[in-house]
């Protein structure tokens, strides 16, 4: 098992995180709220056409353990591509995220 998931499961009693998604400054109804039980080292990108993209979740919480932090929001573009008709493009989603953590 790695040290990752160690944090998780004994360092961090309860984590709730909420990511909501924008894409040309306009909020988009998904929204992703995860858990100590469900959460992934990364958020992925919903959009089916993105490549790589998503937000590295593990190392927000990873910096927030350090700092012993309780509640910290990011935001961050995509770093993802997509490809449309032989174009690659850079995937312009944002990713709001706000995490809660008792340690
Ligand atoms: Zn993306």
């Amino acid at each position: 098992m790695s040290s990752d998931s160690n944090l998780l499961h004994h360092e961090i009693k309860f984590i709730s995180i909420n990511c909501k998604v924008k894409k040309y400054g306009i909020e988009l109804v998904e929204e992703v709220n995860l858990s100590k039980d469900n959460v992934d080292r990364i958020i992925h990108c919903g959009d089916v056409n993105c490549r790589s993209g998503g937000f590295y979740i593990y190392g927000m919480i990873n910096d927030m353990f350090k700092g012993n932090i309780k509640q910290e929001s990011q935001k961050q573009i995509c770093n993802g591509h997509e490809v449309i008709n032989g174009h690659r493009q850079r995937c312009m989603r944002q990713f709001i995220v706000s995490v809660n953590i008792d340690y």
